[in-house]
């Protein structure tokens, strides 16, 4: 990595990321019996956590992963390839392997937590000190007639909805987050990048957001709301809230029940979440797992869970690893190789990447108003925060010689600043 290319710490704003997981108080001799902490998944949260642990729980605790997956797929870019403005980058799992982590192929498929005992998909057995489950949630399409967005599987078709606009074979095209989507903001990211994409070629396109949040960005409180609104107008998106939507018949969207319907020629949705019940453990009424603030499945011994899968209320990736690192802590204390672990609070952080000028927002989920930036306010400037997550990510991508797009976009950002500084400099002289 070229220092040169680390900004200032000036440039992170006011809040670099505070260090989570702490120093572990133990002593090596205390604990020669190594057990074994089996994760389940191998998306953020599962990443996150494997990281936590296999640094902080050093000889004590093995790190494994269970997981159909062979890679880890950083989905949130899937956002800005269908307009070319960068690429969804994976990453071989088996890198891990560096790191003393050890991961088996193959789904969890039921837990026997009086014996701690796993059954995967494929009938082995796998045996587990501490459990944590971080296996996602299923994204289940809840508009009729509609692309449902929920990643990489959906780029070329969506790829395929600007290309009819730019045929003109479309012209009105509906971006649309049902209720129980509470994650939105790749909603916007498409929407905005689409608005952009029309005037760019002078297309007399018309875009829609319809969304059921009161306020546009409402997770992020009135600073998001106001951002929100502001780059949907200046874009001339025409904005819907507090929606309900249904769709009678194809190209035919109901905003509210009674509402006059909009004829559009596409409508993109968000997926609604919904859980993965893992036979063995309990579940909500949505198939979530019930997790305390320190990340323990509520009444089974062993077993943690975080991310996507959890009943957490949004279903977010930098959350999932800041869930992550919680049941990290609680199975360090659990393991006797800590004292105390610090609960889950929750800070949101996302960077909104629309067109050349990304966004940063953030909210602390305990307050009711979070703050707006067109800086970084952490580092990396990963779209997925996590503590540990990030900077491994960043660290693979600098050995590869490659660079994140989040990346790109704030070297960019810092140099343009860096070249401005230089000149008024040179003006004052
Ligand atoms: C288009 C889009 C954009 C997004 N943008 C952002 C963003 O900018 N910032 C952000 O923070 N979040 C973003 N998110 C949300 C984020 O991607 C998710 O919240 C996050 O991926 C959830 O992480 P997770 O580890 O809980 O689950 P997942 O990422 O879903 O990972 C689940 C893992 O479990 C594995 N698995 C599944 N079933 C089993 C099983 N039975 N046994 C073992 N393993 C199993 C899967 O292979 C996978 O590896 C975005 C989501 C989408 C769809």
């Amino acid at each position: 990595m070229a220092f040169s290319d680390i900004p200032d710490a000036a440039l992170l704003g006011p809040d670099p990321e505070p260090a989570r997981v702490r120093e572990p108080a133990f002593s090596p001799a205390a604990r020669p019996q190594a057990r074994t902490v089996l994760i389940a998944g191998s998306g953020p949260a599962a990443m996150e956590a494997a990281l936590a642990v296999r640094a902080f729980g050093g000889p004590h605790l093995h790190v494994q992963m269970l997981t159909p997956a062979t890679a880890y797929v950083h989905r949130p870019l899937s956002v800005v390839e269908p307009f070319a403005a960068g690429r969804v980058r994976s990453y071989e799992l088996a890198r891990l392997g560096e790191l003393g982590i050890r991961v088996h192929r193959g789904t969890l498929a039921s837990v026997d937590a009086a014996s701690r005992l796993v059954r995967t998909g494929e009938g082995r057995e796998l045996r587990y000190d501490f459990l944590l489950v971080a296996t996602g949630a299923q994204a289940r399409g809840a508009v009729p007639h509609a692309l449902t967005f929920g990643g990489p599987a959906q780029i070329e078709a969506m790829h395929g909805v600007i290309q009819d606009m730019e045929g003109g074979w479309s012209r009105r095209i509906a971006f649309v987050a049902p209720r129980g989507a509470t994650w939105t903001l790749p909603l916007y990211e498409l929407a905005l990048q689409t608005a952009q994409r029309a005037s760019d070629a002078c297309l007399d396109a018309e875009i829609f957001l319809v969304t059921h949040e009161r306020a546009p960005l409402e997770v992020f409180g009135p600073t998001g709301a106001e951002l929100g609104e502001t780059l949907l107008r200046d874009a001339g998106v025409r904005l819907i809230t507090g929606a309900d939507p249904s769709v009678p018949q194809a190209g035919r969207l109901v905003p509210r029940p009674g509402d006059a319907p909009l004829d559009v020629d596409r409508i993109v949705a968000l997926p609604v979440p919904v859980g993965r019940p893992v036979p063995g453990l309990p579940a909500d009424g949505r198939g979530f797992l019930p997790v305390d603030a320190h990340g323990r499945v509520r009444g089974v011994g062993h077993v943690y869970a975080a991310g996507d899968g959890t009943s957490g209320e949004i279903k977010q990736g930098g959350l999932g690893t800041q869930m992550a690192d919680a049941a990290a802590e609680s199975i360090l204390v659990d393991a006797g190789l800590r004292t105390d672990a610090s609960p889950f609070e929750g800070v949101l952080r996302a960077t909104l990447i629309a067109g050349p000028r990304p966004m940063y927002l953030r909210r602390r989920l305990r307050e009711a108003d979070g703050d707006v930036s067109d800086r970084t306010m952490w580092w990396p400037p990963g779209k997925i925060a996590g503590h540990r997550l990030a900077p491994f990510l960043d660290a693979l991508d600098t050995e590869d010689g490659a660079e994140s797009v989040e990346r790109a976009i704030e070297r960019r950002r810092s140099g343009v600043r860096r070249r401005v500084a230089v000149v008024a400099r040179e003006v004052a002289r």
